[in-house]
């Protein structure tokens, strides 16, 4: 017997039929043997109708206020779900992430989960009942809602996974687990038996939405073992492992993307110690986070600096570089927010040379034009123009050989293409 902790997002939930189909899986894992605790999202399209709703009302809705409003998504999900459960002759009892004690800082909007009081969960398991969890949401110190940003719900489970030492904690979603890419994106991306938890944490950090970075975070911090399957198909999924040992990884393991960029770039400012430290120092202060830094090399005294951010906080970057730009006497501020990083991820990058020039080349061939670069250990990233997304995409897709292909082929493939 085993204590699983499973996780429904929101297409898994999306309407009453979806409920009960959940609601079958659950039991049929009961029945199993199993104690369960499943956590469970708002259901689909809830999330941005309530954010909508509040934007009506206010165009920034104070942010207490807006995580009251959008828990209500999950804490729908959890009484219906009950309910479905008791159809099929299951106890069950929900509780919202207030009830079982999920205590967070009190970031309202992107909150951190700071501990958790497992005492009701473990009760009820005691007493043979499935416990259904509002994913996405906590508490704080003061007792006030909070949600943990986005995609939430995996934090919840996964969190609550590493609270109850759980055998495995399994996330239901709408494909039937972690792929090369996107699989809307590219159709015949493949489906990943494993892949290891730092590069899922690239591959997340990088846009692939699949899991929510934190969980990913969390389950790599707790060692969690973590599946992510199809709540729709029967299927093996993919698991997150946490190998030290890389020797068999294939180079490269997945292709992510995020269309969420913007860049601005700042010319003509004096190239002297601080003053990258003042650009940035003035972006940071107004909570704006900057992903990629390019410098470039100084001639004539002065140089040029760009770098991107969220595409939400463009608009408020680009007004506090022009006020940095007058006060350094800079010759120019321009900006792109119709940009996207496409990013290449896999451990095997540590111990083989030639994938960065097989990326570029692979572009280049489309003719697709590089703006930025960054690289770490285990991944590179480029900015291109976003109407070459899917095209970018799929070239790199193509030339690592990524797509849907016997075991063993991929490597080969790519080996033959870096010497
Ligand atoms: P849920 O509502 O179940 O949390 P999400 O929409 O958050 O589901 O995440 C699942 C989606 O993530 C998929 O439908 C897919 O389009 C997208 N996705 C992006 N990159 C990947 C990837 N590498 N592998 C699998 N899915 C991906
Ligand atoms: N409902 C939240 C969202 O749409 C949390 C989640 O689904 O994980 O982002
Ligand atoms: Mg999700």
């Amino acid at each position: 017997m085993a204590l699983i902790v499973q996780k429904y997002g929101g297409t898994s939930v999306g309407n009453p039929e979806r409920i009960s189909a959940v609601a079958v899986k659950v039991a049929r894992a009961r029945a199993a043997g199993h104690d369960l605790v499943v956590v469970v999202s708002a259901m689909s399209g809830e999330t941005d109708r309530l954010i909508k709703l509040a934007k009506s009302l206010h165009p920034d809705p104070p942010a207490r206020e807006l995580d009251v409003l959008l828990a209500t998504g999950e804490q729908t999900t959890i009484a219906l779900l009950s309910m479905a459960l008791e159809r099929q002759g299951v106890p069950a009892r929900s509780y919202t992430g207030h009830q079982v004690h999920i205590r967070t800082d009190n970031v309202h909007g992107k909150a951190r989960i700071l501990d958790i009081d497992d005492k009701r969960v473990r009760d009820d398991l005691k007493k043979g009942r499935v416990v259904v969890i509002a994913g996405f949401q906590g508490v704080d110190e003061e007792g006030d809602i909070t949600t943990l940003g986005r995609g939430g719900s995996d934090t919840t489970a996964v969190a609550m996974a590493a609270a109850l030492n759980a055998d495995e904690c399994q996330i239901y979603t709408d494909v039937d687990g972690v792929y090369t890419t996107d699989p809307r994106i590219v159709p015949t991306a493949r489906r990943l038996d494993r892949i290891t938890d730092e590069e899922m944490l690239e591959m997340a950090s990088l846009g692939a939405k699949v899991l929510q970075i934190r969980s990913v975070e969390f389950a790599g911090k707790y060692k969690v073992p973590l599946r992510v399957l199809s709540s729709f198909e029967d299927g093996p999924g993919t698991l997150i492992t946490y190998e030290e040992n890389q020797m068999e990884a294939p180079l490269i393991s997945g292709i992510a993307f995020n269309r969420d960029e913007a860049k601005l770039t700042i010319r003509g400012v004096p190239d002297r110690p601080g003053i990258a430290a003042q650009i940035l120092g003035e972006v940071g202060k107004a909570n704006i986070n900057v992903d990629m830094i390019v410098q470039n090399v100084g001639a004539d005294g002065s140089t040029d600096f760009t770098f991107t951010v969220h595409r939400t906080d463009y608009a408020k970057a680009l007004d506090i570089l022009r006020q940095v730009a007058q006060a350094l006497k800079a010759r120019e501020v321009s900006g792109d927010d119709k940009i996207v990083k496409i990013s290449v991820v896999g451990v095997g990058m540590r111990s083989h040379a030639g994938i960065a020039s097989t990326m570029f080349k692979a572009l280049a061939d489309e003719g697709i034009n590089i703006q930025m670069i960054s690289t770490s250990e285990i991944k590179i990233s480029v900015v291109v123009d976003e109407k070459y997304l899917e095209l970018g995409v799929r070239a790199l897709h193509d030339a690592f050989g990524l797509d849907r292909a016997p075991a063993g082929q991929n490597k080969r493939k790519f080996e033959q293409a870096s010497r």
